[in-house]
């Protein structure tokens, strides 16, 4: 028997992104003893990483802009299937979320009489991110961090969850190790948040941080919750693509917000060729009412290179087959070429896109105030997630929530940009509210000291393999390059199929992967350890997506390129059976109220 501290709260939460941070902050305010959890140091969550802004209808640049016209707007990005109670909830609370993280201190750009400034975004009808340069996640972090301390939060960083305890039915706690000593300690709380946020690293070419493992997604599973929505991958357009060591990093929608421009080898603006037709109302079709849009002309139309992240992606790919690409493989987009419209437009790229010049200067010796970048397509976001209650963000699992990028709902087919930010913010809130509220009614049952011990004893069973057997790192990186060519961004039956055959293989290679030395910082145990997660992660993606036979957003099928009308009246959920095996089932969407429809239809004009 393994001796471990234990700590005991009532309300967990297992993730410091902005989802968590902001989860543990709500939970605090209601009273509860909060403990939060996370993998790394606090404050260097992936949401650090986002760039480009947060979307809620503040109306601050474009008065024509409300809650309806967001709330249609990311209906329309996830094609109809997402859960419209939370995009209802989300555009009407997301504005005041950013009110409240203002005046919690964060200090974002401003418009010329001292208002939050928004600016352009793929698929947003009107100017809609507030943003803090291209660092919006930094400030983001900052401020929810600053807020935390404040409020006297317990943090365990370095700290990696790998078994949530279930007793009675009701989720009662955690077990996990400290990364650096590899010391395991039990957590017990009445109730605990998930906000582990996504599963890039599933693929090889991606934009995630190494945290981005679907732990959560995969924890809340073999927990008895379920998945939905989990076919839906977003592949972000624009990844840097040169050279191959900072292939995936993103290069942020705020480029083309900006009014950079996608050229193919051709010189050409490829993206006019074709606009979906829900779309063409809204989309510029020359290249100077783009320009307008671009720097605030209320009577232009966006230029299509602002069209939602996935038809973009596929549009890119199109030309990358045509053989009209760029030599490394992906095709241009410009931003210097501005200077032909704007004096200052040096300085000007500079001070709105920083990142992005330090980045390209310093990984790619490229003056993106000169020439063009070099991008392709990167594995971004999960749509899919941790099946949660709209209002509350509770999973199927009584006690355990979920809230940001690892629960699903809000999005549906595709997420457009700055709609994570603003997802982190109105559902964190609402989870730990909720959390918090469940805790006080619902004292904490005792956590399983058994099923603890059966959580370590896996966790350390990589130590007891011989030496010369699997390598966990070879694992991963083949699991990688599979789910990159099998159900990447064009997915077929058979190449799917054999995705799943592959998966099996995988497994059996992880479960015979061993790892030498000890449990202090050991990235060969942490990895083994991973790939559990990713493992069943890949397996929920896959046979989601084989169910879903049409093309919807992120799913894009070429044995099945249309959308098909019955698709659109479910979601499709993956659970543990009994047995163990992945159980897939369809699940009929709730139906919308007429006021809602409504709104969609008026915006369609
Ligand atoms: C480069 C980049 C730019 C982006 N820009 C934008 C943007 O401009 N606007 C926008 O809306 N979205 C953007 N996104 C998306 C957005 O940043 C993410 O979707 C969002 O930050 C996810 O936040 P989260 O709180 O759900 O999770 P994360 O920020 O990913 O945090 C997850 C937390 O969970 C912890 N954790 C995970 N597993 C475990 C475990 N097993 N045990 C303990 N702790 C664990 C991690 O340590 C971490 O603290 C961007 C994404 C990228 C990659």
């Amino acid at each position: 028997m393994t001796s471990f501290e234990t700590f005991n709260y009532d309300v967990l939460v297992i993730g410091a992104g902005g989802a968590g941070l902001r989860a543990a902050i709500e939970a605090s305010a209601a009273g509860v003893k909060v403990g939060l959890i996370c993998k790394s140091l606090l404050g260097k969550a992936h949401t650090v990483m986002a760039e480009g802004g947060v979307a809620a209808a503040l109306a601050n640049v474009d008065d024509r802009d409300s809650w309806k016209v967001h709330f249609a707007d990311t209906m329309r990005g996830g094609q109809y299937v997402n859960n419209w109670r939370m995009a209802e909830l989300h555009a009407k609370e997301a504005p005041d979320r950013v009110r409240e993280l203002e005046a919690w201190g964060a200090v974002f750009d401003r418009t010329k009489d001292g208002r939050i400034l928004q600016r352009n975004f793929g698929g947003h009808r009107y100017p809609r991110l507030a943003h803090v340069g291209d660092r919006t996640g930094l400030e983001l972090i900052r401020t929810l961090q600053d807020q935390g301390v404040h409020r006297g939060l317990d943090v365990h960083m370095e700290f990696t969850v790998v078994s949530l305890l279930v007793s009675d039915g009701r989720a009662s706690g955690v077990i996990g190790y400290e990364r650096e000593r590899g010391r395991f300690k039990l957590f017990t709380a009445a109730a605990i948040v998930l906000a582990t946020g996504g599963a890039g690293r599933a693929y090889r070419i991606t934009s995630n941080s190494w945290e981005g493992t679907g732990d959560g997604h995969a924890l809340a599973y073999r927990a008895g919750a379920e998945l939905m929505d989990m076919e839906f991958i977003q592949f972000h357009p624009t990844g840097m693509i040169w050279p191959p060591s900072v292939q995936g990093i993103l290069v942020t929608e705020g480029v083309r917000g900006e009014g950079g421009i996608l050229l193919n080898r051709e010189g050409r603006r490829f993206m006019f060729d074709d606009i979906p037709e829900p779309y063409r109302n809204q989309t510029a079709d020359n290249e100077d009412e783009g320009w307008r849009y671009t720097q605030g002309d209320k009577s232009a139309r966006r230029p299509p290179e602002l069209l939602t992240r996935d038809h973009v992606a596929r549009c890119i790919m199109r030309e990358v087959k045509a053989g009209r690409g760029s030599p490394h493989g992906g095709v241009f987009l410009d931003i210097a070429w501005i200077k032909k419209r704007l004096s200052g437009a040096e300085a000007h790229i500079k001070r709105k896109l920083p990142s992005m010049y330090h980045q390209f200067k310093e990984l790619g010796d490229i003056d993106i105030t000169r020439e063009p970048m070099e991008v392709g397509p990167t594995t971004h976001y999960i749509m899919g997630g941790i099946r949660v209650d709209a209002d509350t963000q509770m999973s199927t699992v009584p006690g355990l929530f979920a809230a940001g990028e690892c629960a699903a709902g809000i999005n549906g087919a595709n997420r457009l940009g700055g709609n994570s930010l603003s997802d982190l913010l109105v559902f964190g809130k609402r989870a730990g509210e909720f959390a918090a509220a469940f805790a006080k009614e619902h004292p904490a049952v005792a956590a399983d000291a058994a099923q603890a011990q059966r959580a370590i004893d896996e966790a350390l069973q990589p130590f007891a393999r011989p030496a010369g057997s699997e390598n966990p790192f070879t694992v991963q990186a083949a699991l990688q390059d599979m789910m990159q060519s099998l159900v990447g961004i064009v997915r077929t039956e058979s190449e799917m199929q054999q995705a799943v055959r592959e998966l099996a293989a995988l497994s059996a290679r992880a479960a015979r992967a061993g790892i030498t030395g000890h449990r202090e910082y050991n990235p060969g145990w942490h990895t083994a350890i991973d790939l559990r997660n990713l493992l069943a992660v890949s397996e929920a993606i896959a046979r989601s997506a084989l169910e879903r036979k049409e093309s919807r957003g992120g799913h894009f099928r070429e044995d099945f390129p249309d959308k098909s009308p019955e698709y659109a009246t479910f979601n499709i959920v993956t659970r543990r059976a009994a047995d163990g095996t992945m159980d897939v089932r369809r699940v009929p969407l709730p139906p919308m109220p007429a006021e809602l429809k409504q709104i969609i239809e008026d915006q369609k004009a």
